[in-house]
């Protein structure tokens, strides 16, 4: 006897990365960041903490005030989310009438959102060179969804490709998932002055090291957020918690300190790639806070699986096309190094 729904009955959820607890890893499998909130941030969370008995602020306007100024975005176009997670789930449960197109090759979570809500979707193969070709998304007619940076390649559209699909797709709205951009690639945060068709979504669990409290961002017309709060209302008006909402606060006050440290990590994403040429492997040119990386010497989940031996955690997917492929969380210039000798010391055995 299944007490479940039936309508539920065929959904295959996301599977996230591990987070095992059985020993202490290296963990370069879940981009997170490595280098965690400064003291003042920590600080901040605390004094907040005599507060916590309160339910927080619905609306969330001190921390929206200040993204506002820092994005030069009027206030009324940002929401706040449960992780941004949270709003995708929004936006396929709520603006997919039309249905939904993404690539092939991306963020997992898509296709789940998709079955959840009952929303048809279509994928588009990115090339061979696994990039996005924008020409594939003109006049889509249904809501578009691309990660830019796309996970998990790394590789990125211009603006002036995001401006293109969105100019090709007068009447489909276009969400741009910015979960990686800080580590290189082009915000399209300001063209959502210029198009009311966009949505871009962007998150602090990655280049603001806020993965485990949750915080996520939404920039687009008030319509939009106005309708995405309609959403939020009628599930969790108070999905944003009181410490995420202090960290946030804090954390968009020292935006530079942000910034310096996704300057060190794309150093150290330089620096691992050239280890890895070196050995043989082929790396995509990623701008996000981890790289993709095949060998003709070792197969994908060979040396995940010896990695794991060794403690180090790497992500690998058994996608079809991408199944060579591992990737590589950016760790500190420790672990990192700690990485490429494990792969040099494994592919010893594999001349
Ligand atoms: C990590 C990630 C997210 C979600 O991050 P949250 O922790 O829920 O904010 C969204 N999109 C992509 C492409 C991601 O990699």
């Amino acid at each position: 006897m299944s007490f479940f729904s039936k309508k539920y009955s065929n959904l295959k959820p996301y599977t996230p990365g591990e987070q095992p607890q059985d020993k202490k890893y290296i963990k370069l499998n879940t981009n997170e960041n490595p280098f965690g909130l400064s003291i003042k941030v920590r600080r901040e969370i605390m004094k907040n903490a005599k507060k916590f008995q309160l339910y927080p602020d619905p609306e969330a306007k001190k921390l929206r005030r200040v993204i506002s100024s820092l994005y030069a975005i009027p206030i009324e176009c940002i929401m706040l989310s449960n992780g941004s997670d949270e709003v995708l789930n929004f936006l396929f449960q709520g603006f997919c009438d039309n249905g939904a197109v993404f690539a092939d090759i991306t963020y997992g979570f898509y296709p789940v959102y998709a079955s959840l809500h009952k929303v048809e979707y279509r994928t588009i193969p990115l090339d061979s060179d696994f990039r996005i070709k924008k020409e594939d998304y003109f006049n889509a007619k249904s809501t578009i969804f691309i990660a830019n940076p796309n996970a998990p390649t790394g590789l990125t559209l211009s603006l002036k490709d995001i401006r293109d699909v969105l100019d090709n797709n007068k009447d489909s709205l276009v969400v741009i998932d910015e979960a990686y951009v800080d580590f290189g690639a082009e915000s399209a945060v300001r063209l959502i002055k210029e198009y009311d068709n966009l949505v871009v979504v962007q998150t602090f669990s990655k280049s603001r090291s806020l993965a485990g409290l949750r915080l996520g961002m939404v920039f687009a017309s008030r319509d939009i957020i106005s309708q995405l709060n309609t959403l939020r209302y009628s599930v969790n008006p108070y999905n944003v918690n009181y410490a995420a909402l202090a960290a946030g606060y804090a954390i968009i006050r020292s935006n530079s300190h942000t910034l310096e440290q996704c300057q060190k990590i794309i150093n150290i994403r330089e620096w691992t790639v050239k280890e890895l040429e070196k050995l043989g492997f082929y790396v995509t040119d990623s701008r996000a806070n981890f790289i993709f990386a095949r060998s003709d010497k070792i197969a994908g989940e060979e040396l995940y699986l010896k990695l794991k031996d060794r403690g180090i955690l790497i992500r690998h997917f058994n996608t079809p096309r991408i199944e060579d492929f591992n990737r590589i969380s950016i760790g500190d210039s420790y672990n990192m190094k700690r990485f490429v000798e494990a792969v040099k010391d494994i592919l010893r055995e594999y001349k």
